[in-house]
């Protein structure tokens, strides 16, 4: 505020403004949060609200801008999105009762990552903050969702950040204030709002310490956190935010898990977004996430979303989920109890979040009440199916059945949304409380029997009992009868056509109304409080029974999708074969009339069939096969089962997928040179069990160019020291069907076509051997070239199948041209001579260990070999 303004209430705002640095403070005034000052500015740029000042007469007056406290919600959505934080001060007493200036607390900080608010919060999106302890090679991680109270803690290495990230996206990232490296923040993490805290908080010791402290326990061995090294420096710093945050200890934080539940499958962003894991170009109801999610609840919902971004490389985790993804695969009946049974259940672990921050309503607790009382029911349906699964269920379902009972006794049917107004409590709950509203309605029912009892007295037959809420109640006489009002009435007010009065009984009456009623309004909040109270000391159990009702809900989801789909149990293994049987693309198959997607097959391992190097003509099924394969790995990889009608799958370690340039993703003008930077990754990171899936390498560039790194990459992918990735490479280059002859572990697989007459038909199926022609002009005309221009192709591709070298150059054609048709036909005859001077050469490069600008190097300068090669 840069105005010399002041008085008490300001000074009251500068002060909370001056105890939250850094936020827009939302001050309550009545039924309004004004902002002041800098604040109002921003508000009112952001929010579209009108900026006024308070004394708009004066030019220096402090500008003012504020939202209806009912609206709230909306507007801090709003800004907290576009990543800004909000304090907000609550006035703390009536105004009525407050004597002098209002006192006012600021009872919570909102900040991108620390939302509690249900109406901010979408329903089945996790709100994560991360807070990060850089160290020299590795980092720790603490990662919590302040609205679930899900809390984690571990430890990174520097290079497997941006995998973390994926893993939990959030809007807010703490670090140390001090660490000069951004740590790659922008580009891993672009959308986090990244906030500097005191690097001392950051202490490792005391974080432990901390955690010892919050979960009461001498040591943390029984959680099962490994050893989280720095990320305990991590843990501490964030509960320390957190509380300075929510102004609370947290409750709804019970315990703290590791980041993983063990070694995860690693997959880039590249990867989840070719896969269509969450995301797809074509629309969300392309993705796999859109397949899977027949959630019931939001619990659920975000259960899928977490466990599709944080997919498992344990045999022993993943065999126990798909045994409950089998239980329900396998049982309808089940199927439907539990689906009825979570039926419009509502979110326990986000009331979690609600009563940690003691902000619940006694809506809130009723919702809470509402799932309690369901929860004997999902008991029950478990119980009725016995066997081992629905058993550990049912045993890690707590017994809630005390708090439910008395939230049931205690709370009303219908709740107010706030707790001031009294109609909380339940007839019959409390005697005291019964007597109280019992008086208060006798005296209401006397007031309104004074109508007929003063009609009678006073002889004015049109009297009239009423209430308003300035003056109380009241008796109205019309102004023609105001003649025959007794002397015992007082005038309180004088309206157009009638006068209105009050008795000394009136009175009595109405002060006894009130009493009864402020008492009664006294005594309902009182047991609101306690209830509110045994709900927030039963949270622990609450968290566990909302744990299972997620898990329940997740696995009838994989379970339901595997029954609909048809989909088959994966067998998993710890070696390195993958063998699918009738596989199919999950997402394809759907757009497509049933019946008529063709399935496939695959069987790759590193001893005798490691690279499968895909041909076949455009639009024969070739990128859509490798996703399916990529798919199928994926979903065994989270505890799914597979489309397929049998599957055998190797662990996998990493799925790397680099699809090419002529699948249009929108890439930018580097185009080629971040393919080749994905290639780099790939021959660097690609381990004996990780999956390769190569949808064209090199094509963003030359016709020999690319031909030869393709031709490198394969060999360093059968014969790089040390890794034996299992690899599909689909490609337009027939010319590398050659190296079967000379890769022992590489075969050639086609997508088979049939020609009949003129027109070719796709069969989508996979046999082995090559592809001779790519079918583009056939391609082509199915998308709609021009005739004239096909006809043109059709003479020109003839001619140059024919060696033809010059097919009746267009007069214009200068030599660039020319060199293109060359090329184009060019490769196998060249091949052979070409083949054996750019063996000699690539053998010697070290692709391995080159940065991507050595490659483009080396590239330039087998490009110049090969024009001069040609030259001669
Ligand atoms: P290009 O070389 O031009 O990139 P491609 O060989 O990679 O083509 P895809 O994009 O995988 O071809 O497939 C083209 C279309 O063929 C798909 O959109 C799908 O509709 C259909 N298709 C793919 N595979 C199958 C299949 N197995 N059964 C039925 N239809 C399929």
């Amino acid at each position: 505020m840069g105005s010399m303004e002041t008085t008490p209430m300001l000074d009251q705002y500068r002060r909370l403004k001056a105890e939250h640095p850094g936020t827009i403070l939302f001050f309550r005034m009545g039924d309004f949060y004004e902002t002041f000052g800098e604040d109002a500015l921003v508000a009112s740029r952001v929010l579209g609200i009108a900026l006024t000042s308070r004394d708009k007469k004066k030019d220096d007056s402090i500008p003012l801008a504020g939202v209806p406290h009912h609206a709230v919600d909306g507007y801090l959505r709003t800004l907290v999105q576009e990543g800004h934080s909000v304090a907000i001060a609550e006035q703390m007493e009536p105004a009525s009762e407050a004597r002098g200036l209002v006192d006012r607390q600021v009872i919570e900080v909102l900040t991108p990552g620390t939302i509690t608010r249900s109406g901010i919060l979408n329903a089945v999106d996790s709100n994560y903050i991360v807070a990060l302890h850089p160290g020299a090679e590795r980092i720790g991680v603490s990662v919590a969702e302040v609205s679930t109270g899900e809390f984690r803690v571990g430890e990174v290495a520097s290079e497997d950040l941006a995998a973390l990230l994926l893993e939990y996206p959030s809007r807010e990232i703490l670090c140390p204030d001090g660490v000069p490296a951004d740590l790659g923040l922008p580009k891993i993490a672009p959308r986090a709002h990244v906030t500097r805290w005191d690097a001392v908080r950051f202490d490792a010791r005391a974080g432990r310490q901390a955690l010892e402290r919050k979960f009461q326990v001498r040591s943390l061995d029984s959680f099962g956190l490994g050893d989280p090294g720095l990320g305990f420096g991590a843990a501490g710093a964030l509960l320390d935010y957190l509380r300075s945050l929510k102004k609370s200890d947290l409750p709804q934080i019970g315990t703290v898990l590791a980041l993983r539940e063990g070694p995860s499958l690693v997959v880039d962003e590249v990867t989840l977004r070719n896969l269509e894991i969450l995301e797809s170009q074509a629309g969300p109801e392309h993705t796999l996430l859109h397949l899977l999610d027949r959630t019931e609840t939001a619990m659920g919902g975000r259960a899928l979303r977490a466990l599709l971004r944080a997919p498992c490389a344990e045999l022993e985790v993943l065999s126990a989920r798909l045994d409950r993804t089998e239980l329900f695969a396998l049982t309808p009946r089940l199927r439907a109890e539990i689906r009825e049974r979570l039926h419009r259940m509502p979110d326990l672990e986000r009331a979690l979040g609600l009563l940690g921050s003691g902000r619940a309503t006694p809506r809130d607790l009723g919702t809470l009440r509402d799932a309690l009382l369901r929860l004997p029911d999902v008991a029950k349906t478990l119980e009725s199916h016995r066997n081992p699964v629905t058993e550990a269920w049912r045993a890690a379902l707590p017994d809630l059945s005390a708090p439910a009972s008395e939230l049931g006794r205690a709370l009303a049917d219908e709740l107010p949304p706030a707790a001031t107004q009294g109609g909380i409590i339940r007839e019959g709950y409390d005697p005291v409380l019964d007597e109280r509203r019992r008086e208060a309605s006798t005296s209401r029912a006397q007031v309104l029997a004074l109508e007929a009892s003063e009609r009678a007295r006073t002889g004015i037959h049109n009297l009239k009992v009423g209430f308003n809420r300035v003056f109380g109640y009241y008796l109205e006489v019309t102004r023609s009868q105001l003649g025959r009002v007794p002397p015992d009435y007082v005038r309180r007010q004088t309206l157009a056509g009638a006068e209105r009065f009050v008795t000394p009984d009136l009175t009595r009456m109405e002060e006894r109304i009130e009493a009864s009623s402020i008492e009664s309004h006294r005594l309902e909040a009182e047991h609101f409080q306690k209830l509110r109270d045994l709900a927030t000391r039963e949270m622990p159990r609450i968290q566990s029974a909302a744990r299972v009702l997620a898990a329940l809900d997740l696995h009838l989801a994989l379970g339901d999708c595997a029954a609909r789909e048809r989909w088959v149990r994966p067998s998993l293994a710890e070696d390195r074969g993958l063998r699918l049987i009738a596989s199919r693309h999950p997402m394809v198959e759907r757009s497509l009339e049933p019946g008529a997607f063709q399935p496939n097959d695959v069987a790759l391992d590193p001893e005798q069939e490691q690279i499968w190097l895909i041909t076949g003509p455009n639009m024969a099924g070739k990128s859509t096969f490798l996703r399916q394969v990529g798919l199928a790995v994926y979903l065994a990889h989270i505890g799914s089962f597979v489309p397929c009608a049998e599957a055998r799958i190797g662990l996998v370690d990493r799925i790397f997928t680099r699809v090419g340039a002529s699948d249009q993703i929108a890439r930018g003008a580097s185009t080629f040179f971040v393919e080749m930077q994905e290639t780099a990754t790939i021959l660097r990171q690609a381990s004996d069990r990780s999956l390769v899936l190569l949808d064209e390498v090199g094509r963003g560039t030359s016709t020999y160019d690319g031909l030869s790194l393709a031709w490198a990459v394969t060999e360093t992918l059968h014969d790089g020291p040390g890794a034996r990735p299992r690899t599909l490479f689909a490609t337009h280059y027939h010319e590398l069907t050659d190296l079967e002859s000379r890769l022992p572990r590489l075969k050639n697989r086609t997508v088979r076509v049939e020609e009949r007459g003129h027109e070719i038909v796709f069969l989508h199926a996979l046999a082995p051997g090559r592809a001779d022609r790519s079918y583009g002009i056939h391609v082509a005309k199915l998308a709609g070239l021009p005739e004239g221009v096909l006809s043109r192709a059709r003479e020109i591709l003839a001619r140059l199948e024919a060696g033809d070298r010059a097919p009746e150059e267009p007069a214009a054609a200068d030599a660039a041209e020319k060199e293109r048709d060359e090329e184009a036909r060019a490769p196998s005859r060249v091949a052979p001579r070409f083949e054996a001077a750019l063996a000699r050469e690539l053998a010697r490069v070290a692709v391995e260990s080159m940065t991507p600008l050595d490659a483009l190097n080396e590239l330039a300068r087998l490009r110049d070999r090969a024009q001069k090669s040609r030259e001669h």
